[in-house]
């Protein structure tokens, strides 16, 4: 297994449900979580991976809300 790159943090009660991240995120590791509403009533984005993230923020720069937080990790 690959070793992450990033380490992806979810302020999950901001996130709308957009899709956003979802849909630039290189490796398309991310998802809307179904089993989850925050106090808002959205289905908060959620990473299946950790392992194939590169860290490369993408999902954190299009988020309109501020949601994602991208730890770099060392190679
Ligand atoms: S940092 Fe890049 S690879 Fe990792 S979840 Fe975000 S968009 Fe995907
Ligand atoms: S984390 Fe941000 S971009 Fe992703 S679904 Fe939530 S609000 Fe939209």
């Amino acid at each position: 297994m690959a070793k992450p790159r990033g380490n992806i943090l979810f302020d999950s009660e901001r996130c709308k449900g957009c899709g956003m991240c979802l849909a630039v995120c290189p490796e398309k590791i991310l998802y809307l979580d179904e089993n989850v509403s925050n106090s808002k009533g959205y289905h908060p984005a959620q990473i299946s991976d950790y392992s194939r993230c590169t860290g490369c923020c993408s999902c954190a720069l299009i988020c309109p809300d501020v949601v994602i937080t991208v730890e770099r990790l060392a190679a």
